[in-house]
């Protein structure tokens, strides 16, 4: 994406990497790249929309005329943020502490977990081939079943397999798990819909994850606009 990013930007279109205007010791170590960060922040809404102030001040700088509504619209979105950020803090401190583990398809989620007072267990790159990994399924499972955790969460990109051996094996220990949903992690929903905005992806996995892990929310959401 960087690469991308860096030939737009030669072609001549401004391009502004706004996470980089967050304070250093805000930002989580990436695990796979040690010299560089965890680039997922915008799971945490307190930091997107500090973020967004870099958006701000990049859109106008380059159209000085519209410097009203770029501050109208920033501001709004803060505040979208921030009734995010209560919302999950309401969302998630009603499940069970004991199952408040969030078992994901890739290492989206630490800015989330962090915020929110999840563990997080990413179960990319486990494939049930290897014997190293088939151990680390092993040792998931029987976190899942000492903790009573109640589901997992699927990305369409991880494979299947590993999921299924995780809710198998728990269900081979007497221990049902469900699969909690699909969460958004590098994309939004579908252009169009509420899941498709910011605030609707963040709201979808909120909600989709405390009622998956036993906590109290609403129906549809935060805004009642979630998918049914
Ligand atoms: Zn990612």
């Amino acid at each position: 994406m960087g690469d991308v990013l860096e030939r737009v930007s030669a072609a001549g279109k401004p391009v502004v990497a706004i996470a980089e205007s967050l304070p250093r010791e805000r930002l989580r170590a990436n695990p796979d790249h040690p010299d560089a960060a965890d680039p997922h922040v915008w799971m945490d809404p307190t930091l997107w929309a500090d973020a967004a102030n870099a958006a701000g001040a990049a859109l106008t700088r380059l159209a000085p005329e519209a410097r009203e509504s770029f501050a109208d619209n920033l501001a709004g979105f803060r505040a979208r943020c921030a009734r995010l950020d209560a919302y999950a803090k309401e969302a998630i401190g009603s499940i069970p502490p004991t199952a408040r583990v969030l078992v994901t398809a890739h290492d989206a989620f630490s800015y989330f977990g962090a915020r929110y007072g999840l563990e997080i267990e990413s179960i990319q790159g486990l494939s049930t081939e290897a014997e190293a990994n088939l151990a680390a399924i092993e040792a998931l499972v029987r976190k899942l079943v000492d903790r009573r955790v109640p589901a997992v969460f699927a990305e369409t990109s991880v494979p299947d397999r590993a999921v299924r051996a995780l809710i198998e094996g728990a269900g081979a220990r007497g221990h049902r798990v469900a699969l909690g949903g699909n969460l958004f992690s590098d994309a939004m929903g579908r252009p169009g819909t509420h899941e498709g905005t910011y605030e609707g992806m963040i709201d979808h996995n909120i909600t989709i994850i405390a009622r998956a892990l036993g906590g109290r929310v609403p129906p549809r959401g935060l805004n009642g606009r979630l998918a049914a």
